[in-house]
């Protein structure tokens, strides 16, 4: 008789805790093992675990177990990951088994495909020997294994030749081990550092030495030269026998990043974002458990890849909102680096032009070293910043840019030099209404305007994705010609830059005019090129792009973001306009940056204006601070959504007075949201505010555990450390 043993599988589905099943014991599972088990009627893929999520839980008996019916043959989940699946759940009131869904994002990787067949020399030599057979000798003579195509093409033969010569027993078929990623080479060159670049670039390098958990954030000007600094990093990690992690906020159109790499480090990375095929995905999940892919590119659910011999994590752009994930697991990425690199002792490195607030407070505190760069490596200085008012100098009528603007504009095309113009708005107008009755087209789902795309002839919904053709006739009171777009998109401001200037070569960098990433990575390269004179673009353009002829940056509506609700209102938008000016004057050019605003008084504007970053940062933080807002105090928002405003208020005051009594806790709501309805679901809000030192997840857990369950429909999520406020 075989002996069984109990052991507990994580799967990856909405479960708080690991099922038990029984698996031989001569297999001698461990915790980390990936395996298949019966679930329902399905067989599932899960991961051995240990006993601690199971604690305190009725158990099953013995008798009524079923059995693990294989274990697969990928390399074990890391300790390190387990703890991390165990940290985030517990930090982001998720199922444990939805963060080792994000772990396992890669299905081909428990699939494998049957490998690919090739060809070895056995070593026996054929009894004839032809010169075409001799060929191939000579070439499959280092001993590797060929796809026979290659081998035939190498060695100039038919395959006849060398399916005689596997008759003979000369060579032989075997699999052919899947093509490894190439290996960076950190000494593939030793780059020039300016004197700045290289005093900051050693504390990097030896934080990698360490063996211990640090943050550093890299605060350099943009043009500063970042990227080459934290290589440093990259390569001593690389050297240390260590694996890498860079996320950065746009991977897809990062090819400039990707070119960088190769520069430095002679190969590619290993890139990890949406884009890429589910094959793969497979492959370089399965690589980077294996621990031979050494460095890997990627967006946020990068964090969550199996790195055995993970030694460095830079969060590049760690300013960047797109860092947060606002679905299912709600974590931020920068966050989540920390915690991964205390987790596994080594150093990670936040590397931005404008760092967070949060960021700046943690370098105050002591708890993050800094390092800064304070000049651009061209030697160019920033760009001027000059405010246009538009109470003062206002466009013409139907018109959008101020005659200063335009006026600049046509100078920086007479030098033959780029300019930028940015706004935060895709589409051609956010708004369309009939100018006889007054109807407004709003989406039939969501409280929302629809955004007209005249380009793609549509009217479009941006929070559901609702698209309807632009009619010629108002659908209420059916007169034709009465349908007026109102404000601007970027389609509109591109619109009135060919009316002005029809000789100028446009382009628009928008997230939905590009079809594909590679469009817009050809429309990138052609900037860079220099064969567009002006561009017109979304925050797309913020982003990190250095081009080096950019001379001009007009920002179309600098006050758009600032009157939000939301307590990051102001940071965000400093953020966002000192990158977005930042583009200008990189390299050989100076640059100069316009910023229309109807508010030229307000602090972030003039920050913006005198460069006087430090005031700001410090106004900003003082503002905080007295507000008792992150970073100084914790927030958590419950979102609670359901048919109907009532039913969602309902439950929403029904969970309210539930919430437990606490000191320095306070539960804020319900309220509407600022997006009242998306999708037909109805939204009420519920803020908890709660003192730095207070435990938010007991509180949170304590209080979910003992409210009632919605009912009919409604639904409501947690979101700890919420950066979105609609
Ligand atoms: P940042 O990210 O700080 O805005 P980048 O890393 O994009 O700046 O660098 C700006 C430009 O300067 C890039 O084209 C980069 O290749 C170049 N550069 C920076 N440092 C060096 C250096 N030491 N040697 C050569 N080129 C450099
Ligand atoms: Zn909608």
């Amino acid at each position: 008789m075989t002996s069984d043993e109990t052991l507990p599988v994580l799967l990856p589905l909405a479960l708080d805790a690991p099922y038990d099943y029984l698996a031989p014991a001569r297999w001698a599972l461990k915790p980390g093992d990936f395996v298949t088990v019966p679930l329902g009627t399905r067989e599932r893929i899960g991961v051995v675990w240990h006993g601690k999520l199971n604690e305190g839980r009725a158990r099953v008996e013995t008798s009524k177990l079923r059995k693990i019916t294989a274990r697969l043959d990928v390399p074990p989940l890391p300790a390190d990951c387990m703890k991390l699946v165990e940290w985030v759940a517990h930090y982001t009131l998720s199922p444990p088994g939805m963060v080792l869904r994000m772990m396992m994002s890669a299905r081909a990787a428990f699939n494998p495909p049957k490998p690919r067949m090739g060809c070895r020399l056995t070593g026996a030599k054929p009894t004839r020997m032809t010169p075409a057979r001799a060929r191939v000798l000579e070439v499959a003579g280092n001993g590797m294994v060929w796809a026979k195509r290659d081998l035939m093409q190498a060695a100039g033969v038919g395959a006849s030749v060398i399916n005689a010569l596997v008759d003979a027993g000369t060579l032989t078929v075997e699999a052919m081990a899947p093509a490894r990623p190439p290996a960076p080479d950190p000494g593939f060159i030793t780059p020039k550092l300016s004197r700045e670049q290289a005093s900051a670039a050693q504390p990097l390098r030896a934080r990698v030495g360490e063996n211990t958990c640090s943050v550093t954030l890299l605060d350099g000007i943009t043009g500063s030269g970042k990227t080459l600094v934290y290589f440093e990093a990259v390569a001593a990690a690389l050297a240390a026998g260590k694996q890498a992690l860079i996320l950065l906020p746009e991977i897809a159109l990062t090819r400039q990043f990707v070119q960088a790499f190769e520069t430095r480090f002679g190969c590619a990375p290993v890139e990890w974002h949406s884009e890429i095929t589910p094959r793969q995905r497979g492959n370089s999940w399965l690589a980077i458990a294996r621990g031979e892919a050494r460095v890997v590119v990627g967006a946020r659910s990068a964090l969550f890849l199996p790195f055995p011999e993970l030694g460095l994590i830079v969060v590049d752009e760690e300013h960047d909102a797109s860092y947060k994930q606002e679905e299912q697991v709600r974590y931020h990425a920068r966050d989540i680096a920390v915690v991964r690199g205390s987790l596994g002792n080594f150093p990670v490195v936040l590397s931005s032009a404008t760092p967070s607030i949060e960021s700046h407070v943690n370098v105050a505190r002591e708890r993050y070293g800094l390092v800064r760069l304070s000049t651009r490596y061209s030697g160019a200085a920033l760009p001027d910043i000059t405010a246009i008012d538009m109470r003062t100098a206002p466009p013409e009528r139907g018109k959008w840019l101020s005659p200063i603007l335009v006026e600049v504009l046509g100078e920086t095309l007479q030098k033959k030099q780029q300019s930028l113009l940015f706004l935060n708005r895709r589409g051609y107008a956010p708004l369309t209404l009939c100018r006889a009755c007054g109807y407004r087209f709003e989406c039939p789902q969501c409280a929302a305007w629809l955004v007209e795309h005249r380009f793609r002839g549509q009217l479009q919904c941006h929070h559901c994705g609702h698209k309807a053709r632009a009619p010629k006739a108002c659908p209420n009171c059916a007169r034709e010609e009465t349908l007026v777009p109102c404000g601007p998109g970027v389609e509109r401001i591109a619109e009135e830059v060919r009316e002005r200037f029809p000789d100028a070569r446009i382009a628009i960098l928008s997230s939905d005019l590009a079809p594909s990433v590679n469009a817009l990575r050809e429309v990138l390269g052609r900037i860079t090129a220099g064969k567009t004179d002006i561009i017109i673009g979304t925050q797309l353009v913020a982003k990190g792009h250095h081009f080096p002829q950019l001379a001009t940056v007009g920002v179309v509506d600098g006050d758009l973001g600032l009157s939000q609700g939301d307590p990051r209102a102001s940071e965000r938008t400093y953020q966002l306009l000192s990158q977005v000016t930042g583009r200008a004057g990189r390299e050989a050019i100076s640059g100069a940056g316009y910023i229309q605003t109807y508010m030229p008084e307000h602090p972030v504007i003039k920050a913006l204006l005198s460069g006087d970053r430090d005031t700001f940062l410090r106004q900003e933080i003082a503002a905080r601070e007295a507000a008792r807002y992150p970073p100084f105090g914790r927030l958590a928002a419950l979102i609670v959504t359901a048919a109907s405003l009532p039913r969602a208020n309902a439950y929403a005051r029904a969970l309210v007075a539930h919430a437990p009594r606490a000191e320095k806790i306070r539960v804020l709501g319900p309220a509407e949201a600022p997006l009242s309805v998306i999708r037909g679901r109805h939204r009420v809000r519920l803020l908890v505010k709660a003192a730095k030192q207070s435990d938010l997840q007991a509180y949170l857990r304590q209080w979910l555990g003992a409210a009632p369950s919605p009912k009919g429909g409604v639904r409501f999520s947690v979101d700890v450390d919420p950066y979105n406020f609609m």
